[in-house]
């Protein structure tokens, strides 16, 4: 029969590593399924995933700048996407409905216990207030995490502070952190233009793990700073972002792929450049 389709959504789309990890998870697994690329235009998202699921479209991953408006497009939504109030997974239901998932946190949270970080009961400090911050709060809370928040712009720490009813985040301010965290998570795109999110360096000690949700052929400049202030270890956002294609896949397909084996691939090409 014809085989599933699924694709993922964005303006820009043409350097999204996604059709290539779903290609490796869908060849590693045996899945009759291909995954493409969709540049949809910034005022013609909704009308391209309808066409899509039109024809043959059983699921799709969302990325820039469409997450928030494929949340409002689905018809049923997931816990984690209602908190992050933004959704990087559709799944068509068998009766046409459009179901929206947001697997981000997820990712984030399989790639830190991959790593062998604890979360149950440990004080986690997520630096920055953005969509990828909010993404991730219900998955840290879900693992146990005692959260703590910063953000440049306090007010907008405080918002997301307040989204989960019954959890117990704090809101503190960066520069005058006086007591070290067990994980510090770094959601701030301030990496992107080599800067470094407002931190006290007592923030950080000898068994502090950093992790930088960014990543790059080199050590990001916060895992760089962590690292010049004697962190316990330093990660990137690889093992994140195939996380959550890892969870995206399962979703659709009700199949683990190997997502290890799927990072190792990433990383070599990462350094070599391609
Ligand atoms: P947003 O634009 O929604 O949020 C940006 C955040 O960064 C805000 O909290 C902003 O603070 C803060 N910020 C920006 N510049 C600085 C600075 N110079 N100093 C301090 N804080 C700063 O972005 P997203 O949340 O969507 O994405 C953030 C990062 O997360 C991206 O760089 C991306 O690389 C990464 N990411 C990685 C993923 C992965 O799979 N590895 C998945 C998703 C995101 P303020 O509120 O004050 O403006």
């Amino acid at each position: 029969g014809q085989i599933d389709r699924y694709a993922v959504f964005g303006n820009p789309i043409g350097h999204s590593k996604s059709p290539q990890i779903h290609a490796m998870f869908a060849e590693q697994t045996s899945q009759p399924m291909s995954y493409e690329a969709v540049l949809a235009p910034k005022d013609g998202f909704a009308t391209a995933v309808a066409e899509f699921m039109a024809n043959g479209g059983r699921g799709a991953n969302v990325t820039v700048p469409f997450k928030e408006e494929a949340f409002a497009l689905c018809d049923e939504l997931s816990d984690d996407a209602r908190v992050a109030g933004a959704v990087n997974t559709l799944i068509k239901l068998d009766d046409g409905r459009l179901r929206g998932d947001n697997t981000d946190g997820l990712g984030l949270v399989g790639d830190l216990l991959r790593h062998d970080v604890g979360l149950k009961g440990r004080r986690i400090l997520l630096v920055g207030a953005g969509g990828a911050a909010r993404g991730a709060l219900l998955p840290l809370i879900r693992a146990g995490a005692q959260l703590s928040l910063c953000n440049r712009t306090r007010a907008k720490a405080e918002t997301l502070a307040n989204l989960i009813p019954g959890a117990d985040i704090q809101v503190v301010n960066g520069e005058s952190i006086d007591t070290a965290f067990d994980v510090i998570i770094n959601s701030t795109s301030a990496s992107l233009s080599g800067e470094l999110p407002a931190l006290s360096t007592h923030a950080i000690n000898s068994r502090t793990v950093c992790y930088d949700m960014m990543y790059a052929a080199a050590p990001t400049p916060f895992n760089l700073w962590a690292k010049q202030q004697g962190a316990a270890a330093c990660i990137d956002g690889l093992g994140m972002l195939v996380g959550q294609a890892a969870e995206s896949f399962y979703l659709w397909r009700a199949v683990r792929p190997d997502s290890k084996r799927v990072l190792m691939t990433l990383r070599q090409s990462l350094l070599l450049g391609n």
